[in-house]
């Protein structure tokens, strides 16, 4: 079995040679088992020498495959990226920086041999600040809520997909894409097994309060659009409220006569009202931007070097490979 490794780089100059160096003890050790083992590093347009630092283990080792991007594309675009030029029979995506110890790889090959089509690797807390674990907890159960697909806190991108899987994955060629639930719409029989959280190898993590924030609305937003449904109900619970109230109003005026004061109540309510249609018309903005890009069609990430021939599904239009596959 050809077992590909894919791992995305953006900055890790300091980390990626430790990481190969890793991973290829572990291809030592299941060469006796009959597996051999290729390595898809994906260069997220960094701006250390992590691509030069990629030349130099493809020249060292046959096995190493590099793609390395024009401009930083995201770490979504380098795993589809990966994912494309992997050619493995089983693909395992795991982190360049180290986080994702590549010991646990036999656990997940011998996974696979008993028939599990994804092997998910699901990390515990340990060792997060305390704000974050307490927010990410609350963020699943609300996420679960909404999304047609069961997402697991801990469980991300570090797994092991058989082929049909991978093939399932590339077919889904949305743009806005949220790894964690495409892993899980695609389904297949999975399992998951746990192991210990560890910190950073070297250099920071990408992520900032606001990127997580973002990351998380990306993943309330691809799913589906209850978000709308959402918003039409609180409008039209919102529009009961002010039909009853405004009966309420008029009908202590016809009684009573005109009052005058009531200043805080209209403020109250024109600045709930405002605010409120602020958000319903935030999320139709958002569902809508979301139909701007994939109407677009542009590319996922433009390849700047590589090492890996073209293969056919990627020739350009009007290419030999395509005439011939047309006449
Ligand atoms: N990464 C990437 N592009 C980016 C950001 C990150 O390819 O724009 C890669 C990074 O090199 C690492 C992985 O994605 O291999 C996870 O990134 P990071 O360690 O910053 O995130 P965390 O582990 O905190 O989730
Ligand atoms: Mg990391």
């Amino acid at each position: 079995m050809l077992i590909s490794i894919v791992a995305p780089c953006y900055n890790e100059e300091d980390v990626i040679a430790r990481f190969h160096d890793a991973a290829q003890k572990i291809a030592e050790e299941l060469l006796p088992l009959g597996h051999d083992m290729e390595f898809v590093y994906v260069d997220d347009g960094s701006g250390d020498r992590t691509l030069g630092e990629l030349q130099r283990l493809a020249e060292l080792d046959a096995r190493v495959r590099y793609v390395s991007f024009s401009r930083n594309f995201g770490k979504e675009a380098a795993l589809l990226a990966g994912l494309r030029h992997a050619s493995g029979d089983a693909v395992i995506v795991m982190d360049a920086d180290l986080q994702h110890p590549p010991e646990l790889i036999h656990r997940m090959v011998e996974l696979h041999a008993q028939g599990h089509d994804q092997v998910i690797a699901k990390r515990t807390r340990t060792g997060d600040r305390f704000t974050r674990t307490v927010t990410a907890r609350l963020y699943y159960r609300l996420i679960n809520r909404l999304v047609d697909v069961e997402l697991v806190d801990g469980v991300g991108d570090f797994r092991l997909l058989s082929r049909r899987v991978v093939d399932a994955i590339l077919d889904l060629t949305e743009y806005n894409r949220f790894s964690k639930g495409l892993f899980a719409w695609v389904g297949f029989p999975s399992t998951t097994f746990e192991y210990d959280n560890a910190t950073r190898a070297h250099g920071s993590s990408s992520w900032n309060f606001r990127s997580l924030l973002n990351y998380g609305l990306d993943g309330l937003l691809s799913f589906n659009n209850r978000p709308l449904r959402a918003a039409l109900h609180l409008g039209m619970a919102l529009l009961l409220c002010t039909g009853l109230y405004t009966a309420w109003i008029v009908g202590a005026a016809l009684i009573n006569g005109v009052e005058t004061p009531g200043y805080v109540t209209i403020i109250t309510a024109v600045t709930a009202a405002a605010a409120m249609q602020m958000i319903m018309l935030g999320i139709i903005g958002e569902y809508t931007g979301r139909i701007y890009y994939e109407v677009k069609g542009r590319p996922h990430f433009l390849v700047k070097a590589t090492n890996v021939k073209r293969t056919q599904d990627q020739a350009p239009c009007g290419s030999q490979a395509t005439k011939d596959l047309i006449t």
